[in-house]
């Protein structure tokens, strides 16, 4: 990562700020799931009154929400067009959660999407809006050699000096399997180690040196992570013993989720012209991830696909 990634790191963490909010991650949530009204929230996720309404306004003030009255001081909370175009996020998240969370019995999503088009369960796809192949991991191009880690350093902690530590926050009525992909995206550090991980990043003293990290929090994002089965701890060497941490199928699946929010955020707040891409090898062109229907490829978009 160069400076320069590190600033939209840090601006992807910026949009993150607001949406990655593991609250706001669960208001969106069901906001696409067609919720409207101050109750409708509340029960749903679980969440107080007061942090409910904080985080509404938070996502008001953002232009991500929008208030719109239905009788006198009766509000409904609705998605704003910057909002609906977290819809790719969001489906891709539905669907994550729905692959590796399902275990939980107490599950609340909506177990189908119909996508209306083709009227065929919809099994979202993020593929490359150039070549219009899926996306995989090990087919982007993230320049890990360009890391500089003293530039890291100064970018990481001019960043981190303002952000609020989330780490003691904790959830108290969510259901875990709801809370999952909140946690790990709603938690800066756990972001950053798992976008350090995307890079190739394997090591402990790598992360060290590239997140610019207090041990304790690395050792225990890190233990975080592969207690929830994103990363896999394996040996590298014997004799002594060292081991590396390895992405697992459910963590290379997260892959697309935060590629896709980091799009959103680039474009919602215009800092294209600051990237070094990650490439799509394939074609050779930036990264832009689009989702299609598996069945029918074509594009799934807010209007044409249902919750059944
Ligand atoms: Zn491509
Ligand atoms: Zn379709």
């Amino acid at each position: 990562m160069t400076q320069q990634q590190l600033m939209v790191n840090a601006t992807i963490a910026h949009g993150l700020d607001v949406i990655g909010d593991r609250w706001a991650l669960l208001i969106l949530r069901d906001a696409f799931l067609g919720c409207t009204r101050f109750e409708a929230f509340r029960q749903q996720s679980g969440i107080s009154k007061a942090t409910l309404t904080r985080r509404l306004d938070a996502l008001i003030a953002e232009g991500v929400l929008q208030k719109k009255a239905y009788a006198a001081n009766r509000y409904d909370y609705v998605l704003s067009q910057k909002g609906k175009r977290l819809f790719a996020s969001s489906l891709l998240a539905w669907q994550w959660e729905n692959q590796w969370c399902k275990q939980e019995p107490t599950y609340p999503l909506p177990p189908k999407l119909e996508h209306v088009n083709c009227q065929h369960t919809l099994e979202p796809e993020a593929v490359c809006s150039h070549c219009n192949l899926p996306i995989k991991l090990n087919q982007i191009q993230l320049p890990l050699q360009a890391l500089n880690a003293s530039q890291q350093i100064d970018a990481m902690q001019s960043l981190t000096k303002q952000r609020r530590v989330r780490s003691t926050e904790k959830p108290v009525a969510v259901n875990e399997s709801l809370a999952t992909i909140s946690d790990l995206i709603g938690d800066r550090w756990t972001l950053l180690t798992l976008i350090c991980a995307f890079f190739g990043v394997k090591r402990y003293d790598d992360f060290l040196l590239h997140l610019h990290i207090a041990t304790n929090i690395l050792t225990q994002r890190l233990n975080h992570l592969v207690e929830v089965k994103v990363l896999e701890r394996k040996p590298y060497q014997e004799n002594p013993v060292r081991m590396e941490y390895l992405l697992t199928e459910k963590g290379r699946s997260l892959f697309t989720i935060v590629m896709s929010l980091r799009q959103w955020v680039c474009m919602e707040y215009q800092v294209t012209s600051e990237l070094i891409e990650p490439a799509h090898k394939p074609c050779g062109r930036p990264l832009r991830i689009e989702i299609q229907c598996k069945h029918c490829k074509t594009a799934a978009t807010t209007k044409d696909v249902t919750f059944l």
